[in-house]
């Protein structure tokens, strides 16, 4: 047990070195603990916004081309950042589209069903428009998801996936799996999957392996590369911080970013930027993971984005926050215990390597969903995920300890 465990959330938070970076934010009045699903605003977001609707104004259509921010290359203002992020080669990330369309895309490249080799593995109630995406393609092939859809689901009576039983049923498939679609972190209870565990055992059947990491990315830390994940997508608009309908983006492997014999949907954007405004036909593909871009670039969310990308290079990384969202969960465990005990429990998994910023709270006795709206009364933030957890997550940009206290104590007067 940390010596953090006997500190109090005053304590905490003066010992906390990134405690001043929620000055760096803009935050609804109340108690904002919904990271997990909107991020709060970045105050710089603001600028670099207002930076490009003066080039607008000023520039017009010369903007695409003038001066270090030139709008046809500024996607790549975001890769560093996000391949830091994500644990992966500058020519393996991409910021573009929304997570769902990513998803789409990379199927298309990444499942390339055989008669034997046909079947997708999701969880049981995956999210669900990845379920939708993929039974989607499925069909897309001519083929039935009755029979190339496998879903794995917690054992009767347990709330979370025992890694084991994934594992097992990647093996139980094996030659007929085709990929392997996991969470990197299960968007209702918060669970971690053990993501390098899970690309050993589809590799070991010959299956490829994607992550979805919407609730992954700025959340816990992630090694795409050296896990040797084959291809993953995002959101930015959860714990990067993008703003409504932010920009989403996509990792494909360097095994991968230059495989011409891989199918692809195709656009202007992934073609050869030095020969793309000779408006040729031919397609000329980015020997990297920006051959999948089909459209030029939404340039107003990517620069809201750059806002939050610069402050998770300030704090020095992803290890920094995750330091802090550790010391978090361990005082939101004791305090949750101390003060709830039997009467709200906690669904996510009790082992740090198992979970990140998001709690999964269940009220034990009573109505789950009036506990929720007095927790909306009081300004405090969380979300309702049917049928019966309240989601919250302090977060290390903005969140305090206090913020944590101001949850317990609502939580404290509303249950029974
Ligand atoms: C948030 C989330 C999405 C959202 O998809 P969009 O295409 O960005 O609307 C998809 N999948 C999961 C698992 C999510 O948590």
């Amino acid at each position: 047990m940390s010596l953090g465990t006997l500190l109090t959330a005053a304590e905490l938070d003066a010992a906390d070195p990134l405690a001043d970076l929620r000055h760096e934010f803009e935050l609804p009045d109340g108690t904002y603990l919904i990271g997990n699903s909107l991020g709060a605003l970045p105050r710089a977001a603001r600028d670099h916004v207002n930076v490009e609707l003066d080039r607008w104004a000023t520039l017009g259509g010369e903007g695409h081309f003038t001066g270090d921010l030139a709008w046809k290359g500024y996607h790549d203002l975001l890769t560093r950042q996000l391949a830091d992020i994500t644990g992966a080669r500058p020519d393996e990330v991409v910021a573009m589209n929304s997570l769902t369309v990513n998803l789409h895309l990379l199927l298309v490249s990444f499942y390339r069903p055989t008669a034997d080799r046909h079947k997708i593995l999701i969880e049981d109630h995956a999210f669900p428009s990845d379920h939708f995406a993929v039974e989607s393609q499925i069909r897309q092939r001519g083929l039935d998801p009755e029979t190339s859809l496998v879903t794995v689901s917690p054992r009767e009576g347990e709330e979370v996936l025992r890694p084991e039983d994934l594992l097992a049923a990647i093996a139980e498939h094996g030659d007929e799996l085709a990929v392997v679609l996991l969470p990197g972190v299960q968007y209702y209870t918060g669970q971690v999957l053990p993501m390098a565990d899970i690309v050993a055992a589809g590799h070991e059947v010959g299956a490829l392996v994607g992550f979805d990491l919407a609730h992954a990315i700025g959340n816990i830390e992630l090694e795409l590369h050296d896990w040797g994940v084959d291809f993953a997508v995002w959101c930015s608009y959860k714990y990067l911080n993008g703003g409504p309908g932010g920009v989403g983006g996509a990792f494909v492997h360097h095994d991968h970013v230059d495989d011409q014999d891989l199918p692809k949907f195709l656009g202007w954007w992934g073609t050869d930027p030095a020969t793309r405004f000779e408006m040729a036909t031919r397609f000329v593909p980015i020997p990297t993971v920006e051959s999948w871009q089909l459209s030029n670039a939404p340039v107003l969310p990517m620069a809201a984005l750059r806002a939050s990308l610069d402050l998770v290079d300030r704090v020095g990384g992803m290890a920094a926050l995750r330091a802090k969202a550790e010391r978090q969960i361990d005082y939101l465990d004791r305090r949750l215990t101390e003060t709830l005990a039997g009467r709200v429990e906690n669904v996510t998994p009790k082992a740090l390597a198992e979970r990140g910023c998001q709690h999964a709270l269940r009220v034990v006795a009573g109505d789950g969903q009036r506990v929720f709206r007095a927790l909306q009364e009081e300004h405090v933030f969380c979300d309702w995920r049917e049928p019966d957890v309240i989601r919250v997550a302090p977060v290390p940009l903005y969140n305090s300890f206090a913020d944590i206290d101001r949850l317990v104590d609502v939580l404290d007067q509303t249950v029974s």
